[in-house]
């Protein structure tokens, strides 16, 4: 019988792969010499997110492989399994649902379940049934029919529609007025401006279901939404809704608070659609300041990090050309094949390189890379650290092209190192010439 033979080849250099690797990453298939390279450019770590030290590199790198098909959210419901998917990761006990997701399931199921059949169904559990009585309701209800607005939807409804009202009508005022003062200003009553009430905003209380609002209030918090990135309307108005039926009775001013100092980190996140539940928003600066641990604290930024990086087709294996990436390795295998065994050597996490010095050298992928050197070079003795930049106008060589370089310098440590620089232990190769032009 003919044995079947493994004909897959390496996606990154094209070259057949012969001894099948059982550990490889999945969907990913790579030989030995591509693999090191290839993961280091999907799974690259920063030194920081958004000003974060990053301090324990491979925690980073798991995380970053863990949020690998985790997007950045643009809705409530989205920003529910963000959340729950980060959660998820904290218990190992995989049925029960931990204290923290049911509070994350169960606010996002109350703010929503007038909007989305989603939402009702997380908020009732798998025995909702739509054509329930309210009684029948109430007794599955998580707050057994308590809750002054989640347990009645309409109520709920009507008390955002009327707040949405409320705000929009002082957005309206607000804007009004300042294209007002606009007009005056540029006719030179800039002083008269200033002396001026307007009748748009006098002072009145808003009764909402029971809840008293003032003016000043009202305008505190909309000030606050105009002058801050990562908070909006939307979160205002939930802000006031979580005000209006928290028994707790906690004031409006300390919940603005609450948020307010959290909002320094989420305006640093950059979200396209920050979540509008007060509670998600705080739960997402907790998260990137650690508070509920360094692994959660790593799934966070990881997921910020891949938002906001900046892939290069010269050393992005994702984001490659293809035919240039493909080359660029068979012509550093190339290298490495004509200078034969006693020269170079490809491991499964290096390739070490012989100098005619006799030095053997190592080259990996770098921990922390830069632009001009996306390797370390240690001395595979000693394990000191040399370093080699590639020249600025060649960094954007394919990553293979610049290796070339690497290797080749290495290979004729003597020769360079003799002309230019003194030998051990410091030496330095500053500005290598890509291979194509030495
Ligand atoms: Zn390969």
């Amino acid at each position: 019988m003919k044995q079947e033979k493994s004909n897959r080849n390496c996606e990154s250099c094209r070259t057949e792969i012969k001894v099948l690797d059982l550990c490889q990453e999945p969907n990913l298939i790579l030989c030995e010499l591509c693999k090191p390279w290839v993961l280091s450019s999907i799974y690259q770590v920063p030194r920081q997110v958004i000003g974060i030290d990053i301090e324990d590199p491979s925690l980073f790198r798991t995380s970053l492989r863990l949020t690998e098909n985790l997007q950045s959210p643009s809705t409530e419901s989205a920003w529910y399994k963000f959340l729950k998917f980060i959660f998820s990761k904290q218990s190992d006990s995989s049925d029960e649902e931990s204290e923290i997701l049911t509070k994350i399931r169960l606010d996002y199921a109350g703010r929503n379940a007038i909007y989305s059949e989603e939402a009702i169904d997380l908020y009732y559990g798998p025995e909702y049934d739509p054509d329930y009585s309210w009684v029948e309701l109430a007794k599955l209800s998580p707050y057994n029919g308590d809750h002054p607005f989640f347990d009645d939807l309409t109520v709920h409804f009507d008390f955002m529609l009327d707040l949405n009202k409320i705000i929009y009508r002082y957005v309206e005022s607000l804007n009004t007025i300042e294209d007002e003062k606009q007009f005056l200003q540029e006719n030179g009553w800039g002083s008269y401006v200033e002396q001026m009430t307007w009748k748009e905003i006098e002072p009145q209380i808003h009764n909402l279901y029971g809840t008293e609002l003032s003016t000043s209030q009202l305008l505190e918090c909309i000030h606050y939404a105009r002058t801050s990135i990562s908070v909006e309307y939307e979160l205002i108005a939930q802000v006031i809704f979580d005000f209006a039926c928290d028994e707790t009775k906690m004031s409006l001013k300390n919940r603005i608070n609450q948020i307010r100092i959290r909002s320094d980190i989420l305006d640093k996140c950059n979200f396209e659609s920050p979540p509008t539940s007060p509670f998600y928003y705080q739960i997402i600066a907790d998260l990137v300041l650690g508070e509920y641990g360094q692994n959660l604290q790593y799934l966070m930024l990881a997921s910020l990090y891949r938002d906001r990086r900046t892939l290069r087709p010269s050393r992005s294996f994702l984001v490659r050309d293809e035919n240039a990436w493909t080359k660029s390795f068979q012509l550093l295998r190339g290298i490495i094949d004509s200078l034969g065994l006693k020269r170079a050597n490809i491991k499964s996490d290096k390739i070490l390189i012989k100098g005619d010095s006799g030095t053997w050298y190592s080259i990996k992928p770098a921990r922390f890379a830069t632009e001009l050197q996306w390797w370390m070079v240690t001395n595979a003795k000693t394990g000191d650290l040399i370093c080699i930049d590639i020249l600025v106008p060649h960094k954007d060589l394919p990553l293979g092209d610049q290796l070339c370089s690497v290797v080749l310098a290495l290979a004729n440590d003597g020769s360079i190192v003799s002309e230019v620089y003194t030998l051990d232990p410091d030496r330095v190769f500053r500005g290598i010439q890509p291979v194509n032009m030495l």
